[in-house]
């Protein structure tokens, strides 16, 4: 399985935010997009899951031209392709659970999805995912209630409520302290990894990139400029990245760091190796 972006451009009037872009990305990898404010990331993350057209240039997975998906098929592909953005997008006054129930819409009828009636299994299965996400015991708080990080973490279970065969992330850990950032792109590692399910993430973070993300994917003025892994990511490439400074020396790399890596920090384990027994999401089918 693999995903394929031929010759992607997205015009705004006379501006090109994503200019000719051609990736191709097989199932499962774990892949960071980096670049200046601006660059095109979250138009390229946007022309993925359709929520922006691209104005020339095709969507390919597998053998479907995501770019021509229409109606049903289209609601299909982004149900498939589920996304998590940096303000979590969440109904703050309702509860937690139904929250992450919601992820659920596209799989149902519009009459249940109306009065928002949720099976028991659909119920199960958003409460293993919060277990997952180490989170099930603010099940009941209303979502606005939660700190930043926790909100986060809601986003991802409801994304995996999608069943998705890709994570779209836009800049998920932007609004995050370190800590919060740390669970965050861990649970986002960690559905990566064990389920293979491809995630694609803009951060404005070069560590992060390079710690959590297999491959990285460097943009400028809506070019793809770099492609590679973090060991190929050199000071040059850094530089053709994100340009040079006003004094014309090239970028610190400090500058772009949110100290993930706190010497010493008390970090809570990965929420998803704390529970024993059976694996929830696998019971709950995801
Ligand atoms: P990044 O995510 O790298 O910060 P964006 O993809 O948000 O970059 O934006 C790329 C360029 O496209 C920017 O110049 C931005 O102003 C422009 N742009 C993005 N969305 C729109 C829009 N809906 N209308 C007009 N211009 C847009």
């Amino acid at each position: 399985m693999s995903f394929h972006l031929k010759q992607v451009t997205r015009r705004f009037g006379n501006h090109t935010a994503v200019d000719s872009v051609n990736v191709e990305i097989p199932q499962g990898q774990m892949v960071g997009v980096i670049g200046r404010s601006g660059a095109g990331k979250s138009t390229l993350l946007r022309m993925i899951n359709r929520l922006v057209d691209p104005s020339s240039g095709s969507i390919h997975f597998n053998d479907t031209e995501v770019s021509a998906l229409k109606g049903a098929a289209l609601r299909s592909w982004q149900r498939d392709c589920a996304m998590i953005f940096q303000q979590f997008n969440l109904v703050p006054r309702l509860d937690v659970l139904t929250n992450v129930m919601l992820g659920r819409l596209n799989h149902r009828s519009t009459a249940l999805s109306l009065f928002n009636i949720f099976t028991n299994d659909e119920r199960l299965m958003a409460i293993a995912a919060l277990e997952r996400l180490g989170i099930e015991h603010v099940a009941m708080q209303a979502a606005g209630t939660l700190s930043g990080g926790q909100q986060q973490r809601v986003a991802i279970a409801r994304a995996l409520m999608q069943s998705p065969k890709m994570v779209l992330a836009d800049e998920p850990i932007a609004s995050l302290d370190p800590l919060n950032a740390k669970i965050v792109m861990d649970a986002l590692r960690d559905i990566n990894e064990r389920e293979g399910i491809t995630v694609i993430t803009n951060l404005h973070t070069l560590d992060t990139a390079r710690n959590y993300c297999e491959r990285i994917i460097g943009m400028s003025q809506g070019r793809v400029v770099f492609d590679g892994t973090p060991a190929e990511l050199t000071a040059a490439a850094v530089t053709e990245i994100y340009g040079t400074d006003s004094q014309g020396s090239g970028i610190d790399e400090t500058m772009t760091s949110t100290s993930i890596n706190i010497p010493g920090a008390q970090l809570p384990a990965r929420p998803v190796q704390q529970s024993a027994g059976p694996e929830p999401l696998a019971l709950a089918g995801l």
